[in-house]
């Protein structure tokens, strides 16, 4: 048998069924172990309530994940095992959470109130898998399907609009048709989802390795949940747009998140990702790939250190990958080169790099003030243009010459610093 639930998972299994009640492994852990792969976290349903669980489990340490809903944390073997009561969901008003939730004493009514067949499985060791909707016949043909009528489905809780394409992108299956035609007329449920839910469905859905297929093939959902991104929005340029994700690294997030948006202006990205509650650094991110992309690739090593120390080098090699994604040629390969040999020499990005600091300008008898920061930035700005060498005498002496330029151009009594445009940054 494909499902094999681990040792301490099996533990908690056969606690319960010790004791009188049924127990089984549910959800996405079935639907992965039959797909071959390993699954990440093994859910446990069974009939037995909150408190009688409470009670079977006194030795173990308990976490009460959620009782209103039947849910507890157990500790087993040193891992966490989530186990729920057998439940349906009673009306949901606000096409998100149930009014309120009832326990049954079945497992196959527990299984319809799941969202798709392929979510739709359990199984136990001694009874095998438990499959009342079919949904082994629909990993088989990689079809993602509703549990029931979808149009209802989708009613009682929106977020599965974008649930059934996070699937669809993660496994490259397809909708069944009848879901497909109800996730497309019933997209506007999608405003009574709250932000961080849409933005990490979002999120599941550009990570996953076929999400240009289902963001060119739903364009209306994601203007649903990104309707800035709608302006400027020509089929055309959506497909464009959406092709590019797919040449960005699986694992980036962030930088599929800044092709998607790349037609908006920064602060119009911004706004969008604040809205969407999106975390503080992927929002910086998006933010500062938006801004640099609307400015000139550096064409010197020196203008290179610097948007390194502007953005960071994580940052600055990002920037050429999606370059290269969207504008492809000479300039990417000439500041691709660039970058290596910049990085082939000891580092000056930042006045952290200098071999020298504001200490070593007072020794020398600049008074303090912004001259300090001046005259260190333009020695940066030299080191970096290499017209200064990096190390301490070259520094020093160069100093000297600033400090004096300076005191010639500054009465004594003003202590502004008057050193011309030193501080030349991207
Ligand atoms: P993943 O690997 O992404 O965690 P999963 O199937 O385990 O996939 P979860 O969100 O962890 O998904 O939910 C566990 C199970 O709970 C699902 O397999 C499904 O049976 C059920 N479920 C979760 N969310 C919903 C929902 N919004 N509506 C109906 N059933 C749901
Ligand atoms: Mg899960």
């Amino acid at each position: 048998m494909l499902i094999n639930p681990p040792s301490y998972v099996l533990s908690v299994l056969q606690q319960l069924e010790r004791a009188g009640y049924q127990a089984y492994v549910v959800g996405g852990c079935v639907r992965d172990s039959l797909m071959g792969m390993r699954p990440e976290d093994w859910d446990v349903c069974s009939d037995a309530t909150p408190e009688q669980m409470l009670a079977l489990f006194e030795r173990r340490r308990v976490i009460p994940t959620g009782l209103k809903h039947g849910t507890i944390t157990v500790r087993s073997q040193g891992h966490n095992v989530e186990v729920t009561t057998f439940r349906i969901d009673g009306a949901y008003s606000d096409n998100r959470h149930p009014d309120q939730v009832s326990f049954v004493a079945k497992l196959e009514e527990d299984l319809s109130r799941r969202d798709f067949t392929i979510n739709a499985m359990a199984y136990n060791p001694r009874r095998g898998l438990v499959d009342v909707f079919g949904g082994e016949k629909d990993l088989e043909n990689h079809t993602i399907r509703c549990v029931g009528k979808p149009d209802v489905r989708f009613h009682e809780d929106g977020l599965r609009i974008l649930r059934a394409l996070r699937f669809a992108s993660r496994f490259s299956f397809d909708i069944e048709k009848e879901t497909e035609d109800s996730i497309r007329r019933n997209r506007q449920l999608l405003s009574n989802i709250s932000a961080e839910r849409i933005f990490k469905e979002l999120q599941g859905i550009l990570l996953a390795r076929d999400a240009t297929r289902i963001l060119t093939a739903f364009p209306e959902i994601f203007v649903t949940i990104l309707p800035e991104t709608q302006a400027t929005q020509s089929p055309k340029e959506w497909m464009d747009r959406t092709c590019d994700i797919a040449q960005a690294p699986e694992n980036s997030f962030p930088m599929r998140l800044t092709l998607l948006l790349r037609n908006l202006t920064p602060p119009q990205a911004r706004s969008v990702l604040s809205r969407l509650r999106s975390d503080n650094k992927t929002r910086h991110y998006v933010v500062t790939m938006l801004e640099e992309l609307s400015k000139p690739l550096p064409t010197t090593r020196g203008e290179m250190r610097k948007l390194i120390g502007h953005i960071g080098l994580d940052e600055a090699r990002a920037l050429l990958c999606i370059q290269a994604i969207l504008t492809p040629g000479k300039n990417v390969l000439e500041a691709n080169r660039l970058l290596k040999e910049a990085l082939a020499a000891p580092p000056a990005y930042t006045l952290r790099h200098l071999r020298i600091d504001g200490q070593k300008l007072l020794a020398l008898g600049a008074t303090s003030g912004p001259i300090l920061g001046e005259i260190l930035q333009r020695l940066l700005n030299e080191v970096q243009e290499e017209v200064l060498t990096n190390e301490k005498d070259a520094l020093l002496r160069r100093a000297k010459e600033l400090l004096a330029l300076h005191a010639k151009t500054v009465p004594s009594t003003d202590s502004s610093p008057n050193l011309g445009c030193v501080c030349k940054s991207r």
